[in-house]
């Protein structure tokens, strides 16, 4: 045989040999060093806790873009950099307000505090809506009226968490109803009140600039005033409310986006985007500790580099689907970089077949990885042979009650209808163990185990290298909560 065709023949056995042998590749090149070299600079003291709007999370942002570069990643569309630039507002509490309902008045702080909006002054019809469900909404005919409802739904039974986490949903149903604002009847006696106005009076909260409208939000006291009687047995009262002293504050942030194509001429125009936040909380005193760097090892640098891991492979070994590479900001304060993502996507939603997030509260199980939403998606064949390639198991979230689900920025995707599941290092509860170092100044490097990290990342890039080849995108389970919202996404 001629040199030439040698040649041919070994380069094309090098290609079949590299298809074949993905678990030996990824093996040779995600390495426990690489991992820790870049745990070492994310988490480092000197990064501060890379808070939201901290010149130390720009400098992660650089550091990730840097390596994007290296490993020859694209900028999306529309981005002249791996940047897609993200305003951010500090919205610093009410000062001042006044609720009146009939001839009832009620004081701010005394009797109500605001839980969204800004500053606000309306008069008009004030009506019951129950427990404000869509239904409960249709019927009270809320548009363009003040909506007094009970906080929670029919079955939170005083939990204060369900009612927290229906509270949000509750004021996007109202404000599609068309409702001026949402006044939620406060009633959870394992919460006293003076606790509730002391968070939510100082606490400064952020927001993507110019989201959210101009309806507000407020929890109104439990009590037994004759109004808010004569309200639930009638349509309707007359009503002010008037909130006073919100200020904004802009913040400035980035997503960090690397794009690469797919090399199937048909399925390079999907999309599978690798995400993890790389943002923390920063840094604050608490107590008596004397360490106040919250340095955010395991949520989320571990994330972060499982991304970075994913990037560096497939850009060797090129997937035949495309994929969007992402470092999501202010996770912490609210999965806000997801947030702004969803709504200003880089390619649109509707050729993005899965999301494939990194995140996690940290890990109490080295056996396993814990997918939150595994079960949900298709994507769970491969996703169990990824990880038993590399000698753990896949488990399913054992903690639905804590809304990991809801709590990490899958989330974001799956409401707009893209499959959306969170790879999460391994918990067998959230239990002493987690919480030793869950947002603690304790999550710091050196407490890190790479032996179980390097199948935890290696299992994550095999997962990834799966999704984007497997000629059938992912797609939610029939009967999904999130089913319906992909038909009206994808058309099919
Ligand atoms: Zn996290």
């Amino acid at each position: 045989m001629k040199k030439s065709i040698i040649l041919l023949f070994l380069f094309l056995s090098l290609i079949a040999f590299a298809q074949k042998n993905p678990i030996e590749q990824i093996t040779k090149l995600i390495t426990k060093e690489e991992a820790e070299a870049h745990l070492t600079f994310l988490a480092a003291d000197e990064m501060r806790g890379r808070d939201t709007g901290s010149p130390e999370l720009d400098i992660a942002a650089n550091y990730l873009a840097a390596h994007f570069a290296l490993m020859g990643l694209k900028n999306a569309p529309g981005l002249d950099s791996y940047f897609q630039p993200v305003n951010f507002v500090n919205v610093h509490p009410a000062t001042a307000g006044k609720l009146v309902i009939g001839d009832d008045a009620f004081q701010f702080k005394d009797h109500f505090i605001q839980f969204e909006g800004g500053n606000f002054e309306w008069s008009g019809d004030v009506v019951y809506a129950g427990y404000g469900s869509p239904e409960e909404l249709a019927r009270a005919n809320v548009k363009g009226k003040l909506v007094v409802a009970l906080a929670g739904k029919k079955d939170s039974e005083g939990n204060p968490m369900a009612v927290f986490y229906a509270a949000g949903e509750k004021f996007n149903d109202a404000k599609a109803a068309g409702a001026a604002g949402l006044i939620e009847i406060f009633a959870i006696p394992q919460v006293p009140w003076p606790a509730l106005v002391n968070y939510f009076a100082s606490n400064v909260s952020m927001k993507v600039k110019g989201n959210g409208g101009t309806a507000v939000h407020v929890w109104l006291k439990d009590s037994d005033a004759a109004s808010l009687k004569k309200l639930k047995e009638s349509a309707s009262l007359p009503g002010s409310l008037k909130i006073e002293g919100v200020r904004e504050v802009v913040v400035r942030s980035k997503n960090v986006i690397g794009m690469l194509e797919g090399t199937d001429p048909k399925l390079k125009e999907e999309y599978l985007v690798v995400s993890a936040h790389y943002d923390h909380v920063g840094v604050s005193k608490r107590g008596n500790q004397t360490d106040s760097i919250f340095n955010g090892a395991r949520d989320n640098a571990i994330g972060v580099v499982g991304m970075l891991a994913t990037a560096k492979y497939l850009s060797q070994y090129r997937p035949k689907r495309s994929v969007l590479f992402m470092a999501l900001t202010g996770e912490e304060k609210g999965l806000l970089g997801s947030k702004y993502y969803s709504e200003n996507p880089v390619i649109p939603l509707n050729k993005t077949v899965f999301n494939f997030n990194c995140d996690g509260a940290g890990y109490n199980d080295v056996t396993i990885a814990t997918i939150i939403g595994m079960e949900r998606t298709t994507a769970e064949a491969d996703l169990a042979k990824a990880c038993a390639a590399f000698g753990i198991k896949a488990a399913v979230d054992p903690v639905p009650e804590q809304n990991l689900f809801e709590r990490s920025d899958n989330y974001n995707f799956a409401v707009k209808g893209v499959p959306a599941i969170t790879f999460a290092p391994g918990i067998k509860a959230f239990d002493a163990d987690l919480n030793k170092y869950y947002h603690q100044p304790a999550d710091e490097v050196n407490s890190l185990d790479f032996d179980y990290l390097v199948k935890y990342y290696r299992a994550y890039v095999y997962a990834n290298v799966l999704l984007a080849n497997n000629p059938k995108a992912p797609v939610w389970k029939a009967g999904d909560k999130f089913e319906a919202e992909a038909k009206k996404l994808y058309g099919h």
